[in-house]
């Protein structure tokens, strides 16, 4: 993109009411605008990243069987009655048509999925099966703070998966759980796993998928040294205590943020919407269904969270919205053009062609924060070619048009 002609406006000032760097950044460097508490436009930079991340997650749910499909946003209020959401959910909103007619906005989608795949788990054949999406949610929270990381409308990935039998089920959780920590891995993110309660619709066991940031609004517990971890809450050890698995190292405290979990909602909302499938001896069963979330707004603003200094943002080259920030100086125009479109061939590109000073662009691509910096100036040219520097180091290096090219493959 040529920023001259796009809508990529980085801020001079941070916004006043921003109480997270997620917000600050996101905010300044032009990739979100707040509506209202909890309620963001994605701008170019941002959408762009929005993207890359749910393009990870899709990949590695696709590595897992899930089919993906898109279910809508608005719902009738009759399914969240058949579950008891309709009364119990606190954060549920609730609207109504014109008509009178009773309406939800989504914030989860298990009363949309059941009733669908009534129409498609008929027999035990049709089993085990998993169904994502990615799409928005809607919650009444009451407290919508922290950029980015609790909105009231947000991108959550929501899957759901049917199962003949319990240790089926367990299997496949046990995969989706790797596959959860892939994605995290992908994307630069070290996810901690705890073990907490199903919340008020099971006493099954779930896992959380947490991010060490004192931006996040969970307190864990872990051991350094094993996988040990348990959300404070619902803990019956404290900081400080030996492990109780490896029984080597104490334990220490740390805020998090929650950016996944995976549910086992045992036959809750078969039973609900009635959908069973006949066995192999010709029993008519429910199968057992579990539910698999990832906060992909959230992911994002954890990403800023944890890779970020006093200049701006430093994506992860998988979700940066381009990998080169290209930036001309003085006259060079013809020549970054041509470099520009040399560029394009081989990967995504950001010129910085606006006529503005040198400083205003170097500190718009420290704000941006994509990983590599090229400079094409008249210097530069002198010195043989382009200056390109990481986002992440202060080392700037001559290299040949041509060497960059070749890097770049
Ligand atoms: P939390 O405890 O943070 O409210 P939750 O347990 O209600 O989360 P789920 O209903 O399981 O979360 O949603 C799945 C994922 O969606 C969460 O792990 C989180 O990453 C994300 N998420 C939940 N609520 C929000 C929100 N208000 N804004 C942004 N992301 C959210
Ligand atoms: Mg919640």
């Amino acid at each position: 993109m040529r920023m001259s002609q796009t809508i990529i406006k980085p801020l001079k000032d941070a916004p006043k009411d921003a109480d997270t760097t997620n917000h600050r950044l996101l905010v300044q460097a032009g990739f979100v605008r707040q509506l209202m508490a909890g309620v963001y436009t994605y701008l170019p930079l941002g959408l762009k990243v929005l993207n890359k991340i749910s393009q990870v997650v899709r990949e590695e749910m696709d590595k897992v069987g899930g089919q993906e499909i898109l279910m809508p946003m608005l719902h009738p209020a009759e399914i969240w009655k058949k579950t008891g959401g309709w009364d119990n959910i606190d954060v549920l909103f609730k609207i109504q048509s014109r008509t009178g007619k009773d309406c939800a906005l989504g914030q989860s989608q298990e009363e949309v999925v059941t009733p669908l795949m009534r129409e498609f788990i008929k027999s035990y054949r049709d089993l085990p099966t998993s169904i994502y999406h990615i799409q928005w949610k809607f919650r009444d929270e009451l407290r919508s703070k922290s950029g980015i990381l609790r909105g009231r409308e947000f991108l959550m990935k929501d899957m759901y998966s049917w199962h003949e039998t319990e240790k089926d089920f367990e299997d496949y959780y046990k995969k989706v759980k790797e596959a959860y920590l892939k994605v995290f891995k992908r994307l630069g993110l070290i996810a901690k796993v705890t073990e907490a309660s199903g919340g008020s619709f099971t006493d099954k066991v779930s896992y959380e998928f947490m991010v060490l940031t004192d931006a996040g609004e969970d307190d864990i517990l872990y051991c350094p040294d094993c996988d040990f971890c348990v959300n404070i809450g619902i803990a019956k050890v404290k900081a400080g205590d030996t492990c109780p698995a490896c029984k080597k190292e104490k334990l220490l405290k740390d805020r998090a943020s929650e950016v996944g979990n995976v549910f086992d909602l045992g036959y809750k909302y078969s039973k609900d919407f009635n959908l069973q499938y006949t066995d192999e001896k010709g029993e008519r069963r429910y199968p057992v269904m579990g539910c698999y979330g990832i906060g992909i707004s959230r992911t994002m603003g954890t990403l800023v969270e944890k890779f970020s200094d006093e200049k701006g943002i430093l994506w992860p080259k998988i979700v940066s919205p381009f990998r080169i920030h290209l930036v001309s100086l003085g006259e060079e125009t013809l020549m970054a053009e041509k470099l520009y479109k040399q560029l394009l061939g081989v990967t995504e590109v950001l010129w910085d062609d606006r006529k503005v000073s040198a400083g205003t662009k170097f500190a718009d691509a420290d704000l941006i924060g994509c990983p590599l910096r090229v400079v094409v100036s008249e210097k530069s040219l002198k010195e043989g070619g382009v200056e390109v520097k990481n986002r992440s180091e202060d080392k700037i290096k001559i290299v040949t048009t041509k060497g960059l090219l070749k890097m770049l493959q």
